[in-house]
């Protein structure tokens, strides 16, 4: 696995290479910038697409699930739209994972306890979720996965389960997720239900991806959701499908004992 530790230790054997061998012949400019170019691409596709593990290890699906277990996961709440995603899920007797984020769970305590109560499980997806996190320092990120552990645990469960907002990692975030020991959780069916405008699409886009041992991601933040979600739940049925935790789903615990 291409790391972000080997993709560095290769640029500086490069350039340094490089600076020796131009003392005895002098090399163009350029020639230093397309190392440091390949690397900073590289950086950027390994933050941006957290299947990669670039940053850390993540767990994005499990192919040796026994049956044709699935995973759904919801991303951004608790929001208003919540209770019907609830709804929805009980309607067809499926369990699935919400990654919370701190601030929400303040603004929807009781939503989110219903959540707990109906037996799914919750995970942290940082406080704030700011897109700017990537430039946060250290103890800036450490603080937006510790205060959010922290409103869970009022809850009586302390998350083991993180997500990073986006899917995009960084070194800070990996430093502080090493030291917290979270299990960072990615997918490998994104629906793009944020950004795709149409209803079949979403759904078509997951139903073409849908295997055993998938993690889908979507958001409990629209009606639009809501809408796949029900067609997908139909599809789920009739393929046999059994939809189950995250935690399930990967044999790992979801709280800590
Ligand atoms: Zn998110």
């Amino acid at each position: 696995m291409l790391t972000h530790k080997i993709n560095t230790g290769f640029l500086l054997a490069v350039i340094f290479l490089l600076a020796v061998f131009s003392i005895f012949n002098p090399l163009p400019w350029w020639l230093f910038g397309l190392p440091i170019l390949l690397w900073f691409t590289i950086a950027a596709l390994g933050s941006a697409f957290v299947q990669s593990g670039y940053h850390i290890k993540t767990l994005n699906k499990n192919l040796k699930t026994p049956g044709r277990q699935i995973a759904i996961t919801f991303d951004d709440g608790p929001t208003p739209e919540t209770p019907k995603v609830l709804a929805l899920l009980k309607k067809y007797n499926t369990k699935a994972t919400f990654f919370c984020i701190g601030q929400q769970i303040e603004k929807h305590p009781d939503i989110f306890k219903t959540i707990i109560e109906e037996g799914h499980t919750v995970g942290n997806h940082t406080f704030t979720h700011s897109p700017k996190m990537g430039f946060f320092s250290v103890q800036k990120v450490m603080d937006e996965v510790t205060f959010t552990d922290r409103i869970i645990k009022n809850y009586g469960l302390k998350p083991l389960l993180f997500r990073p907002p986006y899917g995009v990692t960084h070194p800070n975030l990996s430093k502080v997720l090493k030291q917290t020991c979270h299990y960072v959780i990615g997918w490998n069916i994104r629906s793009l239900d944020t950004v795709i405008k149409q209803e079949q699409k979403i759904f078509m886009r997951i139903k073409k991806r849908l295997a055993p041992g998938s993690i889908i991601l979507l958001h409990d933040t629209s009606q639009k959701t809501i809408n796949v979600l029900e067609q997908l739940l139909i599809l789920l049925q009739q393929e046999k499908y059994n939809a189950v935790t995250v935690n399930e789903l990967l044999n790992i615990p979801a709280y800590e004992e």
